[in-house]
Order: C-alpha cells, then sequence, then structure tokens
C-alpha cells in the first residue's frame, strides 16, 4: 500500500498505456487521450491518480461511463471508473490546466538559444498525475506507446525509443518496452538537436549548447561499460541525456533511456559528470529495481550513490572517488545538523514514515548519503568481492520489480549478512536518527593539501601564492566551504583577484563563492549573484544561497527582490521549496516593495 497514491488501493491494475497528446506550446496545455489496457483482478472500479486535470470523457471497452472524481487533497483527485471482468481497456480524453505542476512551460528567453520556446516534466515524486491520469505508484509498473504532436519546428523526446532527427510534420512516437512506474514518464520539446557519443549513447540540447554537451560527456560509454561490468549487463536498449534549459530543478532526472541533466553540470572541464555516472546507475538502482513507496527512497537513491562512486572510481580512481565520498559526508552532516535543529530528527531516518505529507519533503541527503554510507558500511563488513556478488544479484534476482524496505532487509540477512556471519545493527541505520557511529570515515589526502592551503593563506600569504596548481574542481570546492566563518572584503578581494570566483563558469564553484559573499555581505559579488538566482533554477543551489540570505536583514530584502522576478523561470518543485523558506504565501509579493 503506498499513501501517496489512491490508484494502489484498488486491486484493479493498468498494464499498458497509449497516449495520444497534442502538445500547445501557445496556451501552455497538453490535450490528449490516455487509454490503458487493464487488468480488472475482480474489481468492480479501477482507480486512476489524476492532480488538476480537465477531463472530457472516460470510456471502458468503447463505452462512455460518468466522471467519477473523488475530493481533492494533496494526492490530487482519484478517478473512479467502474468495471467489471469483461473491462480490458479505458481510456480517458482531458486537458491539463495552470496547476500542471509537473510541467514547465520556458518563454523563449529562457532557452539558451532564445529562439523557441521549450517545455519539460518533472513526474518524481507524485506529479506525472499532473499531466496524465495514471496509477501513480512507483509500486505499479507499466509499459507504453505515445504519440506526440509538436509544432514542426520543434521535435519531443520521452523516456523512451526517441528520434534522433527532427519529423516533417511534427508528430513522434515512442516506444517504452520495459515496464516502468509511472514517475518514470517523462517528455520534453524544445528547437533540440542530437550528437552520438557512442554506439549506445547520445546527447540531445539546444543547438548553441549540444556541442559543448557532448564534449562534457564524452565518457558516457566508458561509464555504461564499467557499469555493466559491476552489475550486470544495461537492460534498457539506449542511454541518452538531454541537456535542459538552466531553469530544470535538479542535477538530474534517471527518465529511463533519456537523462533530463541541467546545464549547470556543462563546467568545460568535465569535472562535474559524476551526475551522469548517477543517473546512469539507475538504470540499475531506481529503474530496474524500484523503491516501491516513497517511504522507501534510500533503497533508490542510497544505492546510486554507492554504484555511482563505483563507476567514478572504475574510470578516474579512488582519489577522484574519495573526494566524492567527503564532499557527499560533508553535505550530510550539513543536514542532519540542520534536520535536527529544526526538529526534523525523524526524517534522519533510512526508512521514512511520509504519511500525510507531499514525499518531495524525503528527497533529502539523508536518502542518498546516509543510505550510501549504510552500503558502504555493509562493504567494508564483508569485503568488497562478497558485496559486488549480493549486488548484482539483487540487481538481478529483483528485475522490473518493486523493492520495499523490509524486502530488501529479509533478502540482505538471507544472502549476505547469515552467510557471512556479519553483524550490522540494522535498526540503527534504517530505524533511527543521525548517522551511526560506525559509519565509514572517507579520507583523501587531496583535500589534506587544501587543509594546508587554507591555513597558510590564514596565516598571512596572499591568495596568488597559494600551492593551488593542478587542484580540480573538487579541491576548490573543499577549499570554499572550509574558508573561515568570518571574511573581511580584502581577504575576499584578495581570493577573487588570484583564482577569479565571481566569474567561474563552474557552477559549483560559483555557488560555493556566492555563500562566502552572502555570509560575509561582499557587495562585489552581488550582481553575479543576482544574475546566478535568476537564471538556474537547480534546487540544489537554490536553497543554500537564499538560506545564507535570509539570515540578515539586508540580505532577506535582497532575497525577496530577486525572488518576487525569478520565481517565475523556476519549477513548482521548486517554488514549492522556497515559497516555505521565503514565507512567500503569507505576504502579498508587493507588500515587500
Ligand atoms: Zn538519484
Amino acid at each position: 500500500m503506498d499513501v501517496h497514491s489512491h490508484a494502489s488501493a484498488s486491486p484493479a491494475r493498468i498494464e499498458h498505456l497509449d497516449l495520444d497528446l497534442q502538445v500547445d506550446m501557445t496556451e501552455r496545455r497538453l490535450l490528449g487521450t490516455a487509454s490503458y489496457r487493464i487488468r480488472p483482478h475482480g474489481a468492480d472500479t479501477i482507480i486512476l491518480d489524476t492532480d488538476a486535470l480537465e477531463i472530457a470523457k472516460v470510456t471502458v471497452n468503447g463505452k462512455e461511463v460518468p466522471v467519477l472524481l473523488g475530493a481533492p487533497s494533496i494526492l490530487g483527485r482519484a478517478l473512479h471508473i467502474p468495471i467489471d471482468s469483461n473491462s480490458n481497456t479505458i481510456a480517458v480524453t482531458y486537458r491539463t490546466t495552470e496547476g500542471a505542476r509537473a510541467l514547465q512551460w520556458l518563454s523563449p528567453q529562457q532557452t539558451a538559444d532564445r529562439t523557441h520556446p521549450f517545455l519539460f516534466t518533472q513526474g518524481q515524486a507524485i506529479l506525472t498525475r499532473t499531466w496524465m491520469p495514471v496509477q501513480d505508484s512507483p509500486g505499479i509498473r507499466i509499459t507504453y506507446d505515445a504519440t506526440v504532436r509538436v509544432p514542426k519546428e520543434l521535435m519531443a523526446v520521452m523516456s523512451a525509443s526517441n528520434p534522433q532527427v527532427r519529423s516533417a510534420d511534427g508528430v513522434y512516437t515512442f516506444q517504452m518496452e520495459q515496464p516502468i512506474p509511472a514517475y518514470l514518464i517523462a517528455l520534453a520539446v524544445g528547437d533540440i538537436e542530437f550528437r552520438p557519443l557512442g554506439e549506445r549513447c547520445g546527447v540531445y540540447a539546444e543547438r548553441s549548447v549540444v556541442d559543448k554537451a557532448a564534449w562534457e560527456f564524452a565518457d558516457t560509454e566508458r561509464m555504461l561499460q564499467a557499469a555493466e561490468a559491476l552489475y550486470g549487463p544495461y537492460r534498457w536498449g539506449r542511454y541518452d541525456v538531454i541537456v535542459l534549459p538552466p531553469s530544470f530543478p535538479f542535477g538530474g532526472m534517471e527518465n529511463p533511456r533519456l537523462t533530463f541533466a541541467t546545464p549547470t553540470i556543462i563546467a568545460g572541464d568535465r569535472s562535474l559528470t559524476a551526475l551522469i555516472a548517477h543517473e546512469l546507475a539507475h538504470s540499475w538502482s531506481g529503474n530496474l529495481v524500484t523503491n516501491a513507496t516513497w517511504n522507501d527512497f534510500w533503497l533508490n537513491e542510497g544505492f546510486t550513490v554507492y554504484f555511482e562512486n563505483r563507476i567514478s572510481e572504475a574510470l578516474y580512481g579512488p582519489d577522484h572517488a574519495g573526494m566524492l565520498q567527503i564532499l557527499g559526508r560533508q553535505d550530510l552532516q550539513g543536514s542532519l545538523e540542520h534536520m535536527h535543529a529544526t526538529g526534523h530528527a525523524e526524517d534522519t531516518h533510512l526508512r521514512l514514515h511520509l504519511d500525510g505529507r507531499d514525499p518531495d519533503d524525503g528527497m533529502t541527503d539523508i536518502a542518498y548519503e546516509k543510505g550510501f554510507a549504510f552500503l558502504k558500511l555493509l562493504e567494508s563488513k564483508v569485503g568488497r568481492e562478497r558485496f559486488d556478488a549480493f549486488l548484482r544479484g539483487y540487481f538481478d534476482r529483483f528485475a522490473f520489480q518493486s523493492m520495499t524496505t523490509d524486502k530488501f532487509l529479509a533478502y540482505l540477512d538471507e544472502e549476505l549478512l547469515k552467510p557471512t556471519n556479519t553483524k550490522v545493527d540494522i535498526a540503527a541505520w534504517v530505524d533511527g536518527p543521525g548517522l551511526p557511529a560506525d559509519a565509514p570515515v572517507p579520507v583523501s589526502d587531496k583535500f589534506d593539501q587544501v587543509d594546508r592551503e587554507i591555513a597558510r593563506w590564514q596565516g598571512g600569504t596572499p591568495a596568488a601564492k597559494l600551492a593551488t596548481q593542478g587542484w580540480n574542481t573538487f579541491q576548490w570546492m573543499h577549499f570554499l566551504r572550509h574558508l573561515p566563518k568570518d571574511l573581511t572584503t580584502a581577504q575576499l578581494n584578495d581570493l577573487d583577484a588570484a583564482f577569479k570566483f565571481t566569474s567561474s563558469g563552474n557552477a559549483e564553484v560559483l555557488a560555493a563563492w556566492l555563500e562566502q559573499c552572502i555570509r560575509n555581505d561582499h557587495d562585489a559579488a552581488y550582481s553575479a549573484l543576482d544574475r546566478f538566482l535568476s537564471t538556474v533554477g537547480r534546487r540544489k543551489f537554490l536553497v543554500p544561497l537564499y538560506k545564507e540570505l535570509i539570515a540578515t536583514e539586508k540580505g532577506r530584502v535582497m532575497a525577496r527582490t530577486i525572488y518576487a522576478s525569478a520565481r517565475s523561470n523556476y519549477h513548482a518543485v521548486a517554488v514549492r521549496t522556497l515559497d516555505e523558506m521565503l514565507d512567500w504565501s503569507a505576504t502579498k509579493p508587493e507588500a515587500t516593495f
């Protein structure tokens, strides 16, 4: 039972989707019909999840039936469709509304090329129901076919088999032959082009971005080979990436066959492509073996961070992987402190209890980094060889199935802990707060070098004289994260003159720098901050920057001023987080000016 889906309550299940959609870029809506092959399983009703849809017609085996919608809640509205044991198809004709939070419609000015509008969807966690009626639970899988009609100067791509060239008439057809949960159904429409990266891999992006993206992601095919060598065959055919406009709220979204990615990982030096390794790893952990409910989210993300780290290690060596681990641990410590300080200790458990809440609340560093630490502990206890064999077996055994925390723990006990006579305090890790004391501690002497240079700088050595030659992005991130809390304008100017942080094209470095500038009220960086917050919609960057801003009265005014104009550039999932953080709904925007 999934507390975030009305549909999961009914035994009747959808099995295959036939989607026919028209994309109206001018009116900003989707119109069409979602037809399903179903299995009644003896039920007299099949329930679909919907949210903010306008439903025109429902049919069962081709015959029209009444539209029966339940009361609205944070889960949307249940659509009840009367069926009997002979019912094998249902069809819903509908259109989306302004309330379709999965959809982000971008004006030409909000894209890289500035000539055509753009649309993308973000289904995770419970937003697919805002652009189609569907059984929107990660525990329910379907295959799909789709026909999508777009203006003929644009191209459509989905989490399915995809075109590589534009069609003459703007009509595109898609097939997803492997059964996937609804949150992985995805669509993007824009003036995009394709570049191959290898036999099975390629990249889509706007014209001005696509060649940079192809260069940045040149290692994708090697990553795919490394992943297969670790945990078995890639089962989805092609692996492509689409680089979206900068308002995309996440680093990446692992839509099967077609990862959706932020352009903020294009740094010009291939230094941020661990994100591609992460989304690729989801082709096993998440897309192949899927968390049954959002309370089990750590099964998707903890495993994926572990797998991602192994891919990075295979390609770039243990030093590289170690630095990623330390940065991840720093993020986790920050989140743990914040969650304990704000009275959300129960959200630091791996197994969550999100009943009555938006599952997006559970998408924190805990699932990712505490989950990773737990797997790293298991690896250290049984040895890597044994652990790899266990994981490989797990993905094979449960391919295309969903997984609960209990089911995983039983399998873990049976297949790994008992046979190796290994003791682990599962209760503390899975159902306890914080990071247990036996968490492995990642180390890297690359960061020790950075710490030494910070100490020299604090001791009076000018920034330009520090031994920073050859430092990579991770070392710079570590450097920026470990500067003293209070810095003078002279010190900030010294750093910026030597290292050009304010004009950095590396979003991670720039964001970490801007945090320092806000903390120390460094006026010289504020126009860069305004520009960054007005163009980038990636929540991971927005949250710490706005959080730092609202810590002071001056910053709070600045935050609300920037947010008032930038808010329309952000996707609904980022808006939800920031509205809450900035107390946006409580005050009318006008009142702040
Ligand atoms: Zn992930």
